[in-house]
């Protein structure tokens, strides 16, 4: 046998055993059920909510992304066994509450908020700027104070800090004006004075606030990767303080927005993404969890809608798609007043027997299907539609004991009609609707057949096997 035969066939039987190895450890992998509290309930004594109650009820793998430096309340979980990460956020407070020193500035020298938040009756608007040394030991302070309240994970809220910041106009800082003129320095501009200001040249310029529209700012695209860059190096050196500190792994997670992998985003080691009602198909989120699998992340979804068969469409989708929707309770919604950000709380009744279903069915989850897809011929039942014009959208769930359907019309007509075909016997009281509201749709026998009429856009049913 020649060498090169035999490099031939180490690489085959590498590869062989990477994919071995790579289909154990995706059959064996729980799909972790997330609880996202972001306070801890009650938060007041008027507050009927409670963290506890949730806890209780869903019984989550661990607590993601939850505002809390209350150790009684934190030792609650702690008692029960749930892990749980917390929260910080470039809003951290510096003074009695308020955000006053190491903050991002604009083009004047004057704090800048948010634009998405400046409506917000907040105590404290402003985001610390990564550049400002008084921010930096803030930060790592604070994070210090998470770790000994026991948290396995610190999850950074917003963690673009000054990158985003250069789309709102900043952050103009002494230090980031001066760290900029380095930065030039050390990229190409060697005869720079160390004079050289970057807000005085903009001046110069004729500019007198920013940001602006329509118009070349001079330089502004090398101050977007000056700031970027900016980001990076303190998160790193955030990281790997905190790592030292807590002389244990952490996980470090964030809420990556779209699900992206951003330079920012890739020094985490969880994303979390609040999808808007429109990117919630099945396509989209393949295609984010591919892209997280490829750089060795988790990716973990939450649905900013108030919706619930929204929710209850985005939970099938992300879970069979080898992800997980966070528990629609105390999740983000977008409001119009923009006065608060609003959240949603999603019924119990609802959610949690599903979540229990995911619980019991791991092992089968996994094994979905379209419409178009010809797996569904092993299904126990045909599903036809009443009229060839729908298009119809449907996805078959085995969770062992059961089979879940659900049927999405895109096009709006008044009532739908579908017939199931049993080709096992199917008897009425196996099937179980779970949205929309069971007296929304009527189930009768017509010969073998079922036929399922409904007015909404989406019918869950259960079916026991
Ligand atoms: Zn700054």
């Amino acid at each position: 046998m020649g060498n090169n035969v035999k490099v031939y066939y180490f690489i085959l039987f590498f590869l062989l055993w990477v994919k071995t190895t790579g289909g154990y450890a995706q059959e064996t992998e729980q799909y972790p059920i997330i609880l996202s509290s972001r306070w801890f309930h009650p938060s007041s004594p008027k507050d009927t909510l409670s963290t506890i109650r949730m806890v209780e009820l869903y019984k989550p793998d661990r607590i993601d992304w939850m505002y809390c430096t209350n150790d009684s309340q934190l030792a609650q979980l702690r008692m029960r066994k749930v892990p749980y990460s917390l929260a910080i956020n470039p809003q951290v407070p510096d003074s009695a509450g308020y955000t006053v020193n190491g903050r991002i500035k604009d083009f004047r020298g004057q704090k800048l908020a948010a634009p998405w938040m400046r409506n917000w009756k907040q105590k404290n608007p402003y985001w610390g700027c990564v550049n400002a040394p008084v921010f930096q030991q803030l930060f790592l302070q604070e994070s210090y104070k998470l770790i000994d309240l026991k948290a396995y994970g610190l999850f950074v809220d917003d963690a673009r800090f000054n990158d985003h910041a250069t789309e709102w106009g900043g952050c103009l800082c002494e230090y980031c004006l001066t760290g900029f003129t380095k930065y030039l320095q050390d990229n190409g501009a060697d005869s720079l004075k160390s004079s050289f200001n970057y807000r005085v040249f903009l001046q110069n310029e004729g500019i007198e606030v920013l940001p602006i529209k329509d118009r070349l700012i001079p330089l502004w695209i090398h101050y977007q990767t000056f700031q970027t860059q900016s980001v990076i190096r303190f998160l790193k050196t955030w990281r790997q303080e905190v790592e030292k500190y807590a002389g244990r792994p952490v996980t470090f997670l964030t809420n990556n927005y779209g699900g992206q992998w951003t330079e920012i985003y890739k020094i985490f080691d969880i994303g979390v993404a609040e999808l808007p009602e429109n990117r919630l198909n099945r396509n989209y989120l393949l295609a984010r969890m591919t892209e997280a699998d490829r750089l060795n992340k988790k990716q973990y979804f939450a649905l900013s809608s108030d919706k619930e068969g929204k929710q209850l469409k985005a939970l099938f989708l992300t879970y069979s798609a080898g992800s997980t929707l966070i528990i629609p309770w105390d999740v983000y919604i977008p409001t119009k007043s923009e006065q608060t950000a609003n959240r949603y709380f999603g019924e119990n009744q609802k959610f949690q027997p599903i979540y229990h279903l995911l619980r019991q069915g791991q092992k089968h989850i996994l094994r979905t299907a379209n419409a178009n897809n010809k797996a569904r011929k092993a299904a126990p039942f045909q599903i036809i539609t009443e009229s060839k014009r729908d298009s119809l959208n449907l996805h078959e769930y085995d969770f062992g004991k059961y089979r879940i359907v659900m049927i999405e019309i895109d096009k709006y007509r008044k009532s739908h009609t579908i017939k199931l075909q049993p080709s096992t016997l199917l008897k009425k009281e196996n099937i179980q609707v779970l949205f929309p509201d069971p007296e929304l749709v009527d189930i009768w026998q017509e010969g073998r057949n079922y036929k399922v009429i409904f007015s909404s856009e989406l019918v869950i049913l259960r079916i026991s096997k």
